[in-house]
């Protein structure tokens, strides 16, 4: 058998990945697959989506279990974080990937619309990140990758809060990478472009060749493109990078 760094004999790294049931997280969960880690599927509504990718994924000779959790709710992450330990084991690669949209102009923006997203996008980083890091300095080994997005970089628009929660996702992870290099943890950032994914799919056909026109590469990016580098994060390969941002967008920001 070999591991998730190629030692034959080695045992299997488990990865849990935030909401992975769709999308972005999906791609994730499958590439660590792919890459030799057993993988926690974290999934909030779409119970049936995320049993399927772990049938996927055990396709690969690993072990994937799918575990309902809303992350966005304080008393959940500890429940669910348990309830990996004791079916999976210690986590020792956490993807904060979860994330919604509640697109509004400021003047418009309803205070529900800002606490959903900060606490989707945001506070569910902090929780998660908590709840693994202990395992992860008595292992003196970790992998901590966040899911951010080139408007925590450049703003954007009608999302203040949601290019607040993910500029916030990007300096706690500096801070946290910080705090526990000393321990063999390794804390990165991903911030994605436009992705072809359920999120994006309400763009219209003006908004897309819009954006189009500022993706250098010129074309959207697909979920595999934003997973490829998450796994790259995931390994030992990346051992001597910590507290980066990793702009996945066609060239579109280049800051
Ligand atoms: P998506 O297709 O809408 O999928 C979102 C995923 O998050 C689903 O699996 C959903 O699970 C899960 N989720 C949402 N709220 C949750 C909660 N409270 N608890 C647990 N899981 C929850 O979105 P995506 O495009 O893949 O986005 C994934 C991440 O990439 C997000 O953080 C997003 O902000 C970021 N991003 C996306 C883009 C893009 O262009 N698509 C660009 C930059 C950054 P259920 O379906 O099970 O509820």
């Amino acid at each position: 058998m070999s591991s998730a760094n190629g030692e034959k004999g080695a045992a299997r790294r488990l990865a849990l990945v935030t909401g992975a049931s769709r999308g972005i997280g999906r791609a994730v969960a499958l590439e660590l697959g792919q890459k030799g880690f057993d993988v926690a599927v974290n999934y909030n509504n779409s119970a049936e989506a995320a049993e399927t990718l772990c049938e996927e994924i055990a396709a690969c000779g690993v072990t994937a279990r799918a575990f309902r959790g809303d992350v966005s709710d304080v008393a959940s992450v500890p429940s669910l974080l348990k309830a990996i330990e004791e079916s999976m084991g210690v986590v020792q690669v956490l993807v904060n990937n979860a994330g919604i949209t509640r697109d509004n102009l400021l003047m418009r923006m309803k205070e529900d619309e800002w606490t959903r997203v900060i606490e989707t996008n945001l506070a569910s980083v902090f929780r998660c990140t908590k709840e693994v890091i202990r395992g992860m300095v008595k292992a003196r080994w970790g992998r901590i990758i966040c899911v951010s997005s080139v408007v925590g970089l450049v703003g954007n628009a009608g999302q203040a809060n949601y290019s607040a929660a993910k500029a916030g996702i990007i300096g706690f992870a500096k801070s946290v990478a910080r705090e526990y290099a000393a321990r063999g943890i390794t804390v990165n950032v991903v911030a994605p472009g436009f992705i072809e994914t359920d999120m994006t799919k309400s763009l219209n056909d003006a908004n897309k060749t819009a954006a189009l026109a500022q993706i250098p590469l010129n074309r959207m990016g697909r979920p595999l493109d934003v997973a490829r580098a998450v796994a790259f994060f995931a390994s030992d390969e990346s051992e001597y990078i910590t507290g980066q941002v990793l702009a996945i967008d066609g060239g579109m920001t280049m800051c």
